[in-house]
């Protein structure tokens, strides 16, 4: 027996594995992570386990998972496929050389329109296909909620299945064929059973045992294997005795690829999949039942498959109020409901024609009204409505995970299938038991296929296992009661295989075993799911076991918002800074990140540009809140929140924000950066460029005395290499140019006509508008003043004229980690401006990172009550415009200008307070101009980030994604519109080998449209 069959999970070293990264490094071409850092970002997935590999590997090619199988089997290593990593069930967590396909093989490799197949690399995304094949009038129609990260790799591993299950299966209805790597390196393509006549001598003996073990307990597969249309758990051993309500083949023959798909990289090592593909849905109609109980939802489940929807998804009380707590879904869920629902059910029909799922919408109508239940649909035939409510029903789980306090909604029964005459008695009894243990779920998703998702809140640090324990046992005596399947869609990992055996039987489970030692008779391949599995409550596994420490830190920033316990049953949060954290909140705060990886997307939105860019997991936000994670737990030493692991895993974040806005569970990596840079700077302080930086506020002033000399570095030559040399900033980027006529310097002689003693308008000029582009802030004034306002310029108290020093929101100091300067910038920001605020007046910036710092880190830098205020009353401009225009009181008449066309980049700020809208309404006021917005992350530049040599490469990709494409692409009649400063510069340096491309702020755009 194998190296590793003593305890599935734990690795013992033998057979020189100790030299396993030296051997690797050598062999192949991809990346080999050993260092602590990496083991630690790839020892979690979605689940609640963490155990550390061996090591990692992201292959360059097929060729490398070759070698790397092979040297792992001369030293008895472990080898775990990983995908995204967003398993919920510990399926990517082991003591293993993890293999993470995401990053290099992600290749569409062949597409046959007429067969409608595709044959793709495992790294190949769901998005990414679809994107390939919708001007084919094609999908891949297993719709995962994690379209957007979930590899087809991972996807077929663990049997995946998406919302419209009903109608297209799950992933083993729709794979065709895989070509695999055996962990003894023979290689084969697993398909039809009449395809694989030509397979090699050990893949035929291979076949002739399977085919024997179902032969064997085809009786056993008849009574134990469930009937129903979801299920996932163990081996799919009848694929040569049919037991799903849906035939895995449409004529039942044998398809061997059916038994590698959900055998969660425990058989064999995928290298390409051949997928069947489906016509994309010509029309579409959405009808949204809405509830009184969610018994009655669920109890109305069966009547209402029997008018063939395509999908049938609950979205219940708690789901409806969390949704509508969050500005991104209000407006969207709102349009679904009738009154106040329990629930509601998303009943969709799909047709080729327009008629089609339209005739059906009105038979759900008649429907309801037969169940008793008339005026209870909402019918929604709009494409781009449908498309809203589906993004949050699919954002379900992730706006149930951002709960703050140790209890967490934890994922062990949280997709078990029962036969939909039973789901409204299911729903109920499980209901009960979860009060009975004192907590409860939120229920959600495939009502369809009775699959409801589930998840009680438990707190594993303290008896949440024994709960988990207590509750699995009751719904599994349910789910045996009503015939159903333990595990409906999300597979066996290490949360279920212990349940591998009670659902089909100890004479199933010794068949499963035979079949993964005919695979894999050294147990090589992911040990320990499906087969010879732990027990799930194996605390010594857990991401959070009981007595995790944190350890005790003394902040810079306040997170005592952070630092809250939840009563499980009703939601309620302790108030700030009861939480019982060492860190202060800090340490909650970054364990809100449950590893769903829905930071690694591609799609719409910011977050996360470094990720895009690299796609490497320790430049993601997940890998990042790992890291912080391991660090405050002391994984990485005495004070290794200074250590270089956590500064190299935050080197690439550009503090974009894009994580505020868009992690489900809200990590706000930027803030967690201020406060990561400050124990560093704290401990090893600050290299010379970063300094320099940093104290720009300060020598600002100087500077622009004597412009000529600040601006040598891009005047003389041989100087932007030297500063490339002396100080890191990089020799191929341009320098903002220093000026002398300074905004604050030039209003000081029109002072008296600025200001006023009822100023409705206090103008914050950020030191970079101030410095290098004061046209911004004299277009500013323009604009108000031309729309009626009195305009007063913020300043210093006592701080007249320059030299003395302007007003600074603090923003470089932040970005180095100089909490203590930035506050003190802070203090005098809000000392200046409190009076205002408290007279009425709106505080105006241009900036986007400077004004909107009011808002956000101002609130955790200590100033308490009057920065609340002040942050209630400041603006960027556009906002300012945007509010008074939709209240009626804009009066600013604006001509039309030469131009026609806007392309409107948005500073990742700006989106991530959803300023973009206002910018468009803004726009939207020049007649005849228009707006086409950039679906652009970060473009690249991010304050001084894309200056330094380091980052300029990354800094350049970043742009590439999408901006710089965009920008090349519009006509030279179109105006290119970018509030941020760093976008600015990063538009103009980039474009500056070709067709130089000048991209201005909006307040500019506004001032031409004055007509002056
Ligand atoms: C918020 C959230 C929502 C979810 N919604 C859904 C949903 O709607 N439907 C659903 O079915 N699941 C869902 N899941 C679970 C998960 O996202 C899916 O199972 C997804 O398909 C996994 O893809 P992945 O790339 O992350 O795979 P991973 O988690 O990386 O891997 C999955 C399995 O595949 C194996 N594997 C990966 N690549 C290979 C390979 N090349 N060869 C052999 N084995 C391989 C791994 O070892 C592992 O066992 C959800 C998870 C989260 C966190
Ligand atoms: S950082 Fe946010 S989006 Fe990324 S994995 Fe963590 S919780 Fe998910
Ligand atoms: S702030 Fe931006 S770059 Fe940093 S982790 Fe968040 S999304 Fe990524």
């Amino acid at each position: 027996m194998s190296a590793v069959a003593a305890h599935p999970l734990v690795f013992h070293p033998g057979r020189g594995s100790g030299d396993l990264a030296a051997r690797l490094s050598r062999a192949v071409e991809g990346d080999v992570l050993f260092d602590a850092g990496s083991r630690a970002r790839y020892a979690t997935d979605a689940s609640i386990y963490q155990i550390d590999p061996v090591g990692v590997l992201v292959p360059k090619s097929v060729d490398d998972v070759r070698t790397a199988i092979a040297i792992c089997r001369e030293q008895g290593v472990p080898v775990l496929p990983r995908g995204a990593g967003s398993s919920q069930c510990g399926q990517t967590v082991g003591a293993a050389l993890v293999i993470d396909c995401s990053k290099h093989l992600a290749r569409i490799n062949g597409f046959d329109r007429e067969a409608m197949t595709a044959s793709v690399e495992p790294g190949v995304v769901l998005d990414q296909l679809n994107t390939f094949l919708k001007p084919h009038g094609l999908w891949f129609p297993v719709d995962v909620s994690t379209s957007a990260q979930a590899t087809l790799g991972g996807m077929a591993d663990n049997n995946s299945c998406g919302s419209r299950s009903i109608a297209y299966g799950n992933m083993v209805h729709n794979v065709h064929a895989i070509d695999a790597v055996l962990s003894d390196g023979t290689e084969a393509r697993f398909g039809p059973e009449d395809e694989m006549g030509a397979a090699p001598a050990r893949i035929g003996e291979l076949l002739r045992g399977l085919r024997a073990i179902g032969a064997r307990e085809r009786d056993e597969i008849e009574r134990n294997v469930p009937k129903v249309l979801r299920r996932v758990g163990g081996y799919n051993i009848d694929v040569c005795c049919p037991q799903s309500e849906r035939p895995y083949t449409a004529d039942e023959s044998v398809n061997y690829a059916h038994l590698l798909v959900g055998s969660e990289g425990t058989l064999a090592w995928s290298h390409a999949l051949t997928l069947k593909l489906a016509p994309l849905p010509a029309h579409r109609a959405l009808g949204v039942v809405n509830f009184p109980t969610l018994y009655k939802a669920m109890a109305s489940a069966r009547h209402l498959v029997g008018l063939r929807p395509s999908a049938v998804e609950l979205v219940d009380r708690t789901m409806i109020d969390l949704a509508r707590g969050n500005p991104a879904f209000r407006a969207v869920i709102d349009l679904a409901l009738i009154g106040e629902p329990d629930a509601i059910l998303l009943v969709e029909f799909i047709g080729d024609t327009r008629e089609d799922p339209l005739r059906r919408l009105r038979d759900l109508v008649a429907l309801l009204g037969d169940l008793g239940l008339p005026g209870s649909v909402v019918e929604m035939t709009d494409a781009g409505a449908q498309r809203a409510l589906w993004d949050v029903r699919k954002a379900g789980l992730n706006i149930m995970m951002s709960l703050k306090g140790d209890g967490k909604p934890v994922s062990f029964i949280e997709d078990c299938a029962v036969p939909l005459e039973h789901l409204a008695e299911y729903v109920d009894r499980l209901t009960q038991v979860f009060a009975r243990h004192g907590t409860r779920g939120t229920w959600y998703a495939h009502a369809s296929v009775g699959t409801l998702h589930v998840r009680p809140i438990l707190d594993m640090r303290r008896d949440g296992a024994a709960k988990m324990r207590a509750i699995a046992e009751e719904a599994s005596a349910l789910v045996r009661e009503y015939k159903g399947a333990f595990s409906g869609e999300h597979g066996d990992g290490l949360v279920r295989s212990e349940w591998v055996g009670w659902q089909f039987g100890p004479r199933l489970s010794r068949a499963f075993e035979e079949i993964k030692d005919l695979f894999d008779p050294d147990g090589l391949l992911n040990p320990g799911k499906i087969v010879r599995g732990t027990k799930m409550d194996d605390a010594s596994l857990f991401r959070f076991p009981p007595g995790q420490r944190t350890e005790p830190l003394q902040t810079a920033l306040d997170w005592s918002a952070w630092n809250v316990q939840n009563d499980a049953l009703t939601g309620a949060l302790t108030p700030p800074g009861t939480g019982g954290d060492p860190a202060g909140g800090f340490g909650k705060a970054v364990e809100m990140c449950n590893n769903n990886g829905h930071c690694r997307k591609f799609d719409a939105g910011t977050m996360c540009p470094s990720y895009r860019a690299t796609r490497d997991e320790e430049h993601s936000t997940r890998g990042r809140a790992n890291t912080l994670r391991l660090a405050l737990s002391g994984r990485f030493g005495a004070d290794a929140l200074a250590s270089a692991t956590v500064q190299a895993a935050l080197d690439l974040c550009v503090s974009c924000k894009g994580c505020r806005r868009e992690c489900p569970t809200g990590v706000d990596m930027a803030k967690m950066k201020i406060e990561a840079l400050h124990q560093r700077q704290r401990a090893h302080g600050l290299p010379l460029r970063s300094r320099l930086v940093a104290h720009l506020p300060r020598w600002a002033p100087w500077a622009a005395r004597v412009p000529w000399l600040a601006n040598l570095r891009d005047t003389l030559p041989g100087a932007a290499r030297a500063s490339e040399a002396w100080l890191g900033f990089s020799a191929q980027r341009a320098l903002p140019a220093w000026r002398s006529d300074t905004f604050l310097r030039s209003v000081a002689v029109a002072r008296d006509e600025a200001t006023s003693a009822n100023a409705g308008v206090v103008l914050f000029v950020d030191t970079f508008t101030n410095y290098f582009e004061p046209e911004n802030a004299h277009a500013a004034v323009n604009v108000l003043r031309a729309a009626g306002y009195r305009v007063e310029v913020a300043r210093a108290e006592g701080a007249d004229t320059e030299p003395s020093r302007p007003l600074c929101c603090g923003r470089t100091y932040l970005a180095a980690g100089l909490v203590d300067e930035a506050k003190n910038e802070a203090r005098r920001v809000v000392a200046a401006l409190l009076p205002h605020v408290e007279r009425g007046a709106a505080i105006v910036g241009l900036e986007p990172s400077c004004l909107l710092s009011l808002r956000d880190e101002f609130l955790v830098l200590g100033l308490g009550d009057a920065a609340q205020r002040l942050a209630e009353s400041a603006y960027l401009i556009e906002e300012f415009l945007a509010r008074e225009h939709q209240a009626g009181r804009l009066a600013l008449s604006l001509a039309a200008l030469p131009q026609k066309h806007a392309l409107l980049h948005a500073h990742c700020h700006q989106k991530a307070f959803d300023a973009v809208t206002a910018t468009k309404t803004v726009l939207g006021l020049v007649p005849g101009l228009a707006v086409e917005l950039v679906e652009s992350s970060c473009c690249g530049m991010a304050g001084s980030f894309g200056y330094d040599a380091a980052h300029y490469d990354v800094s350049v990709r970043m742009a590439e994604l999408a901006l710089l494409p965009a920008v090349r692409a519009a006509a030279p009649d179109t105006l290119i519109v970018a509030d941020g400063t760093s976008c600015r510069h990063q538009i103009a340096d980039l474009t500056r080998s070709g067709t130089a491309r000048e991209a201005i702020h909006v307040v500019r755009v506004l001032e031409r449209a004055l007509g002056r």
